[in-house]
């Protein structure tokens, strides 16, 4: 049987190179999004292209109700066997005086709250074990000062909850680790207020150039892998140096 997993914010950057990754190495793929189908249903279109089936599904990862009908309509693929937490946004970039408390409501709900259900919802369904790879950043461990220090503090958040279950689910075989991204050139960067980041930021990354999406889909695809099967609680930072 073929592979089947699900990733949020499927319909851009990190996670639609991640989508179009893993149809060409044979999974079949839901990809949830929260706002723009059409870009979801193109890279629909690109998994068909490769093979394998596909869907879309609008769901936005912070509400309980909607996360669990992803997962209900992914189950028409078959019993599930991957779940990439990509889900993630940012808020505008600036000093931590200056941050505001929606914003800052924002990035827990999504960054952490929306991983948590998603990965409630797949511990509770791999019943034959599977593996989950959660998107974390550089940032965790850089601090993003002057421009997002809770952005990073709760991808801090996500490392822990990576190492956590990682070892609560291990006796169920289910492998659970993290890919932690430096900069990487995605629409990311405009929604935080400097779309031209990839390249402002290219001076202090020690490879002196940001990552592509793909770059981070293939990291995302070899944890989700038969390659990875001994790897679990493992956070792959893949930044360039950084
Ligand atoms: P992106 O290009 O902005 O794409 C974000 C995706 O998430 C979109 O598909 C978006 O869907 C979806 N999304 C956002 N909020 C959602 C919600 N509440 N529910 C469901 N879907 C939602 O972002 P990216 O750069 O690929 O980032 C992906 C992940 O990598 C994030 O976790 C981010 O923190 C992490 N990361 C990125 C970088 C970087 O430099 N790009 C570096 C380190 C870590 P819609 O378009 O429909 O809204």
């Amino acid at each position: 049987m073929n592979p089947v997993t699900i990733i949020t914010g499927g319909s851009r950057g990190i996670g639609a190179a991640t989508a179009r990754r893993l149809a060409a190495a044979g999974h079949d793929v839901a990809i949830g999004y929260r706002r723009d189908q059409a870009a979801a249903d193109a890279v629909v279109a690109d998994i068909h292209a490769a093979g394998r089936r596909g869907i879309a599904v609008r769901a936005d990862t912070t509400d309980p109700d909607q996360v669990r009908q992803l997962f209900d309509a992914a189950a028409d693929l078959g019993p599930l066997t991957g779940l990439v937490n990509n889900a993630g946004i940012t808020s505008p970039i600036g000093p931590f005086v200056d941050l505001r408390p929606d914003d800052l409501r924002q990035v827990v709900d999504v960054n952490l709250i929306g991983y948590v259900l998603c990965a409630q919802q797949a511990a509770r369904r791999m019943a034959r074990g599977g593996a989950i790879v959660n998107v974390s950043s550089s940032a965790a461990t850089l601090g993003s000062p002057g421009e997002y220090i809770h952005y990073a503090a709760v991808k801090a958040a996500t490392d822990t909850l990576t190492i956590g279950l990682a070892k609560e689910l291990a006796p169920h075989g289910i492998r659970v680790n993290a890919v932690a991204p430096g900069v990487i050139r995605t629409d990311i960067h405009a929604l935080s207020g400097v779309p031209d980041r990839a390249d402002s930021a290219a001076g202090r990354i020690p490879m002196g150039r940001a990552g592509e999406p793909d770059e981070i889909a293939g990291a995302i695809a070899w944890l989700l892998g038969p390659d990875a099967s001994y790897t679990t609680g493992a956070v792959l930072r893949v930044a360039g140096g950084l």
